[in-house]
């Protein structure tokens, strides 16, 4: 047989995928594993979502959304997810600036899609989302990491001693995953002046949106000035709504970007899911505020579990910097424990029957973290933490 394309042989499996699966191997013979390895919400569906797929359902032939349908998005859904993110984020974006995705996955696979020839330089902060990195080497870029400071946000003097002739893209990610990092203006306003300035696209991975504990000055680098026709904003409702499986994103760019970027989706997912646009079209234009209501009672579910998980690592005395925004908390490992990250996942794991990412999935720099996911209870964060009491 001949080979595999070349494509394929430059890039891995997601590690969280196959660590996921790891863990879900060991669970099966072990009923006591607790999981703070999770990356989505543990929560329901919020209930006018629920009831909104009843009223699809039961629409007559056609009306039911059973069909095909513009590659782009319904209209109708493009409009009132304008409306939500100028609502929500006091961003303007126009219908035909909008693109629904599977998941904000496809998004950032669109987005690098349209952006990178072979050879091209793609920055990319770290810690980082490992999927950036495999479909930057998918298309044939170059893959260049500049890690965040010590309190992992961005280190601009570091981003633009980075900067080539090749540089095509830097990728950022806030709230962050892993670090719960979220950037503030200022710095935001600093990588803008710096992509103006070397003409740079930003990719700008906005999932974790809704999802932020300080009062920091939130916003998206597509507000400043001059940026909006230099960024991809890639989000979606999976993270926000607990809606991980439905795989309803979007992505807002300048309408030459869209563009571009349907001629890869027109030739391969065609239109995203159409009963579910339908759903979240009818759910946002009906019920806006219960919406509103259901992703900060999230919001504020998460952050009394972050409360308590940071107490807790404070009594452990590891280090961390205390998440704004995310899910997760991204912890040094005792030096004393003498174990790489993955090593010492293993361990816990085995021994304690607790399942934490591996810090290495989230870049070359981070083998001495691990990832813990507050999206579970207060109950699993107390007992896991109660278990490692006793070995560190
Ligand atoms: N971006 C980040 C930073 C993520 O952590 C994830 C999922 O874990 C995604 C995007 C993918 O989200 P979606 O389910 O919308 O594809």
């Amino acid at each position: 047989m001949k080979n595999f394309s070349q494509r394929i042989e430059n890039i891995k499996e997601s590690p969280l995928t196959r660590w996921d699966s790891e863990i879900k191997k060991a669970m099966r013979n072990n009923g006591n594993i607790i999981s703070l390895n999770s990356g989505q919400p543990d929560f329901d569906v919020p209930s006018v979502v629920k009831e909104k797929i009843i009223k699809v359902a039961n629409q007559p032939n056609g009306e039911g959304n059973n069909f095909y349908i513009s590659v782009q998005g319904s209209e109708e859904v493009r409009k009132a997810i304008s409306l939500f993110q100028k609502e929500v984020f006091d961003l303007d974006y126009l219908s035909e600036e909008i693109i629904l995705t599977n998941g904000a996955k496809e998004g950032i696979f669109l987005s690098l899609g349209a952006l990178i020839d072979p050879g091209d330089e793609v920055i990319l902060v770290a810690p980082y989302w490992s999927t950036y990195r495999e479909i930057i080497n998918f298309f044939g870029g170059k893959v260049a990491v500049v890690s965040t400071n010590k309190d992992f946000h961005l280190d601009i003097e570091k981003i633009e001693s980075t900067v080539t002739k090749k540089t095509k893209a830097v990728i950022i990610n806030s709230p962050n995953n892993p670090s719960g990092a979220v950037y503030i203006k200022k710095e935001l306003e600093q990588l803008a002046e710096i992509a103006r300035h070397h003409n740079l696209y930003v990719i700008s991975d906005e999932a974790y949106g809704t999802i932020r504990y300080s009062d920091i000055d939130y916003c998206s680098i597509a507000s400043s000035e001059g940026m909006k026709d230099r960024t991809i904003i890639v989000n979606g409702f999976s993270k926000s709504f607990s809606m991980t499986g439905y795989r309803l994103g979007y992505t807002f760019s300048s309408v030459e970007i869209a563009k571009a970027m349907l001629k890869i989706k027109s030739n391969s997912t065609g239109n995203t899911n159409s009963f579910f646009q339908a759903v979240i079209a009818n759910a946002l234009l009906d019920h806006f505020d219960e919406l509103v209501v259901s992703y900060e009672s999230m919001r504020k579910e998460f952050e009394k579990r972050k409360n308590f998980l940071c107490k807790e690592l404070d009594e452990l005395g590891v280090e961390y910097v205390d998440p704004e925004g995310a899910f997760y908390v991204f912890v040094r490992i005792p030096s004393k424990s003498g174990m790489n990250s993955e090593k010492f996942s293993k361990y816990l794991l085995n021994n304690l029957g607790i399942a934490v990412a591996p810090g290495i999935f989230f870049g070359d720099d981070f083998d001495s973290y691990i990832r813990i996911s507050f999206a579970s209870s207060i109950e699993n964060i107390k007992e896991a933490t109660r278990r490692i009491k006793g070995i560190i």
